[in-house]
């Protein structure tokens, strides 16, 4: 694919990176969803992308921004939204490393990814990450806020075939106690459910970006979420997942540290 250098990566047809629900509320939790939208800059084209490769998990979180936004709604507090596909350029990742901007993704090559110039991944970080990274910034400086929660899906199953068992995931590398007592506040609501703390993924620097730059930094309560997002493929699914969310999060901001 010929990606083209135009002095702009977004145009004005090009909708802004970052959406904001309930921007004025100092409820002290601020959520995050990084990965809900499946936007691509005109510019840009189709990445090169197999028809509708980007509206699978590869493209989004699925179900994610549905279920940020219910939680957002039941909580009253801010949520901070990307509009972009995570294949534009990874949110939730360090600039700069392979999973910022990646060539490959679920074993899937993303052609506009591929021998990008400098200047083009440049551009995806100061128009694309760089506003939603300054909108959780002033998120956190509008009102004081003592825990946040960023919302992500994943898929039921790996390449391999292998099927992860559990329903839903809190990943913490700081902060065990809240991501435990999410857990725990959820069990008790369906002791039906698969939960664990630090599965399917564990938090690492090279790969994330929200808990380690601002919710370790700032020393907030937090965990990212993570829900099996054949959970969130209906409204009854989301609801049910924005309940389960919401008491947890009300139940972190009771107990207290
Ligand atoms: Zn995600």
């Amino acid at each position: 694919m010929n990606v083209t250098s135009p002095n702009t990566l977004l145009s004005e047809n090009d909708p802004a990176p970052v959406e904001w629900v309930n921007p004025s509320s100092v409820v002290p939790v601020l959520l995050l969803c990084e990965h809900a939208g499946q936007g691509i800059p005109e510019s840009l084209g189709d990445l090169g992308l197999a028809s509708g490769a980007i509206d699978t998990h590869i493209g989004l979180d699925i179900g994610a921004e549905a279920l940020a936004r219910a939680v957002a709604e039941r909580l009253n507090c801010p949520l901070v939204l990307q509009r972009y596909s995570r294949l534009v350029i990874d949110c939730n990742r360090p600039p700069g490393t392979p999973g910022s901007i990646p060539s490959v993704s679920d074993g899937v090559g993303i052609p506009g990814n591929i021998g990008l110039s400098k200047a083009d991944a440049e551009r995806r970080v100061t128009e694309i990450f760089a506003p939603l990274n300054a909108a959780i910034r002033a998120g956190f400086e509008r009102a004081p806020r003592r825990a946040g929660f960023s919302i992500h899906s994943y898929v039921p199953a790996l390449l391999n075939g292998r099927q992860r068992p559990w329903h839903a995931g809190f990943l913490t590398r700081c902060d065990l106690t809240t991501a435990s007592l999410m857990l725990d506040t959820i069990a008790a609501r369906d002791p039906n459910l698969v939960l664990a703390v630090n599965e399917p993924y564990n938090i690492c620097d090279d790969s994330d970006w929200f808990i380690p730059q601002f919710a370790e930094k700032y020393e907030i309560e937090h965990a990212l979420i993570e829900v099996r997002h054949d959970l969130l493929k209906d409204r009854d699914g989301v609801e049910i997942w924005a309940d389960h969310l919401s008491h947890a999060i009300l139940k972190i901001l009771e107990c207290g540290r």
